[in-house]
């Protein structure tokens, strides 16, 4: 695109997202009100510190918490926990009978290793549903016993979280080693890191670093008492929130469920103006539709236009790659999507797939702001993994090759 750089600002939060970070072109994630970062704090197990003592200090503060409850540990004290749920608490599910690997000697009888995908679902829905029947609500959130996310073992292993996902808003580990980017991560495998045993002065520096990432902290943690093992802090909890519910260091505070259901929102709210460079799978009508979005521009000039929802910039230097998943081998067609000047038309581009290759040229559009979409050849792909470039064939000394949106690949019959 030749049109100067003003006319694609666009008010609001769209020039906001045009901000380059750290991340190739990766925008800020627009948490609600300008806030920083997201916090939530989680506790597993439903431990009987977590209504005498942790409960009451964070109703203090009015900050609102995720408990992964096991239904048996809730029977005993269910009139506190429902008042929990009343005044803004959350519980998530965090299975029946808390299998772990057989690793951990205790948990051998219920070693993950020897579970089945069946049983699994089973007891994720039968937790959900004593849940139901003990506190009247049912689970959005999950949390794997032990941050384990596999059954089986060896070739028979299998993994969690497709499980989790299809029951579940959000799923959250445990010893996590990084908070979770809000663009990027996966909200069936939230990372879960440990404040148990923990200083305020210990955990500030991860919380300062996902300030400066605006990204989402989850801690966990299980008892809430003054000292002990498996133990959240009351002081650290006490510091915690006080330097939380100060409006200065901007922080979100919400439970794991009301977080997950806004970056959920906003995600689909944004997905088709961010370049979030991501693999291209076949769609529901087997078309790959290798959009800006899910490409990676690479190059001194190249940039993602999030209004045009297009690459523009693309100098002779500069190419557009993506990563794709053929669903099987066969002919495809490929249709390309573009726009381009008349005195920038007719230069020569190269579309190429492993070994295989298409060569064109870049034909009128009518103007930059018109898009047109048109077959520029077939070439034969095998299932699997590809790279996929678009790039000019030629050198050219100035101007642009095209804005390009997107290119399609349909099989041939
Ligand atoms: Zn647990």
């Amino acid at each position: 695109m030749k049109k100067s750089f003003q006319s694609i600002i666009l008010a609001g939060w769209l020039a906001f997202a045009f901000m380059p970070s750290l991340w190739g072109q990766t925008p800020a994630f627009p948490w609600p009100e300008g806030k920083k970062m997201a916090l939530s704090l989680s506790f597993d197990d439903a431990r009987k510190s977590n209504v005498d003592l942790g409960i009451p200090l964070l109703d203090q503060y009015g900050i609102k918490a995720t408990f992964f409850v096991l239904p048996a540990a809730v029977e005993s004290n269910l009139t506190a926990w429902k008042k929990a749920i009343a005044v803004g608490h959350e519980i998530g599910n965090h299975t029946m009978i808390h299998p772990c690997s057989g690793n951990f000697i205790w948990a051998r009888e219920r070693a993950l290793e020897n579970y089945t995908m069946d049983r699994m679902q089973k007891e994720l829905i039968r937790a959900n549903e004593e849940i139901q029947s003990l506190l009247g609500i049912t689970p959005m959130v999950f949390a794997y016993p032990c941050g384990q996310t596999f059954i089986g073992k060896g070739v028979h292993t299998q993994s969690l979280v497709p499980l989790v996902s299809e029951m579940f808003l959000a799923g959250r580990g445990w010893m996590g080693e990084a908070p979770s980017d809000p663009h990027y991560a996966d909200l069936a495998q939230l990372t879960g890191m440990e404040m148990d045993g923990k200083s305020f002065q210990e955990i500030l520096p991860l919380i300062e670093s996902a300030s400066k990432n605006g990204q989402w902290l989850v801690l966990a943690g299980h008892d809430t008492q003054d000292s002990g093992n498996q133990s959240t802090y009351l002081s650290f909890l006490r510091d915690l929130s006080e330097y939380v519910n100060d409006p200065d260091n901007g922080i979100w505070v919400a439970p794991i469920g009301t977080i997950a259901q806004y970056v959920n929102e906003t995600r689909m709210a944004i997905a088709d103006t961010t370049n979030i460079p991501e693999l291209v799978r076949a769609d529901l009508g087997n078309q790959l539709i290798l959009t800006a979005e899910k490409g990676r521009g690479i190059g001194p000039d190249i940039k993602y236009m999030p209004d045009w929802k297009a690459f523009g910039w693309f100098t002779s230097k500069d190419k557009v790659v993506w990563d794709v998943a053929i669903p099987s081998d066969g002919e495809y067609e490929a249709w390309l999507e573009w726009s381009v000047s008349d005195e920038e038309a007719g230069k020569e581009f190269l579309f190429q797939a492993g070994n295989e290759s298409i060569r064109g040229t870049v034909e009128k559009s009518g103007s930059w702001e018109t898009f047109k979409k048109k077959s520029i050849g077939k070439m034969t792909l095998r299932a699997g993994y590809v790279q996929m470039e678009f790039k000019p064939a030629v050198e050219f000394e100035e101007e642009a090759l095209l804005d390009l949106k997107e290119i399609i690949l349909k099989k041939v019959d």
